[in-house]
């Protein structure tokens, strides 16, 4: 039994191994010359089109639309009741797995059994004040696959338009977000996702650290040399395994409009 056991786990780490290294030759490129290759990428511009306005969790396996962890559950409920507004959320939707629903069990000593229905029941009661349809509990494919995150100075960012060029990634709206609240709780739990055993654990080294990529929008003061300020003081306990690169995407945003 134990060398069965120990044989599985072997084949899980190589399976997790596989897994990091697929989009590697996206991840150098961005890592290393990110302003470069995401101007160059071809129809970039696609990124940033409108999208169907429904209000996703920040989770790499949940892409398309609007962003929020967990739907916004670990932010005071009113608050947002009013992100959404200011979103134009149109659907909100909760899923199957979440980190920041399981935050908020801890944070609030719920039963972690109940994850999955109190998920469901906060978006659900969150599509009800806001007056917009719940729009289902999504079922996630397989674990976390990110090597990035997203933070978004734009607010309209969708890598998965791009899936050729634009690697896997968890997406932080800051465009809709407060500073504190948008480093402190949204990229703090995708950097300590994906460094746990949930992500890439010990695969994340300063070598291949896991990487924020800063989205600025200077046309709305929000350039993404700020972005990577923010991150860098609110996450300086991850040190060197993580690395923040930035992309200004402000004329982008504006031909579209
Ligand atoms: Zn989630």
């Amino acid at each position: 039994m134990i060398k069965r056991h120990s044989h599985e786990t072997e084949s899980n780490e190589n399976d997790r191994l596989t897994d990091f290294l697929l989009q590697q030759h996206l991840i150098e490129r961005i890592q290393n010359h990110c302003q470069e290759y995401l101007q160059q990428a071809s129809h970039i511009e696609e990124a940033f089109r409108d999208n169907d306005k429904i209000l996703r969790c920040i989770d790499d396996r949940c892409p398309g639309g609007m962003h929020g962890a967990g739907s916004l559950i670990l932010l005071p409920f009113e608050e947002a009741v009013a992100t959404c507004q200011d979103m134009g959320v149109k659907a909100i939707t909760s899923h199957v797995d979440c980190g920041a629903a399981a935050k908020y069990i801890k944070e609030h000593s719920l039963n972690p059994a109940e994850i999955e229905i109190i998920a469901m029941e906060y978006a659900k009661k969150l599509a009800s004040a806001v007056n917009v349809p719940y729009a289902g509990h999504l079922s996630v494919v397989g674990s976390h696959a990110a090597r990035v995150a997203y933070y978004d100075g734009t607010g309209r960012f969708d890598f998965s338009k791009l899936p050729e060029e634009l690697p896997i990634g968890f997406s932080i709206d800051r465009a809709h977000l407060k500073p504190e609240y948008a480093v402190n709780t949204e990229a703090r739990i995708a950097a300590q996702i994906m460094t746990s055993d949930h992500g890439y654990g010990q695969l994340i080294t300063s070598d291949n650290p896991f990487i924020f990529v800063t989205i600025g929008d200077a046309s709305r003061e929000l350039p993404f040399e700020q972005l990577q300020d923010e991150l860098k003081a609110g996450l300086g306990d991850f040190r060197d395994r993580i690395k923040i690169v930035g992309f200004e995407a402000g004329e982008i945003v504006a031909d579209l409009k």
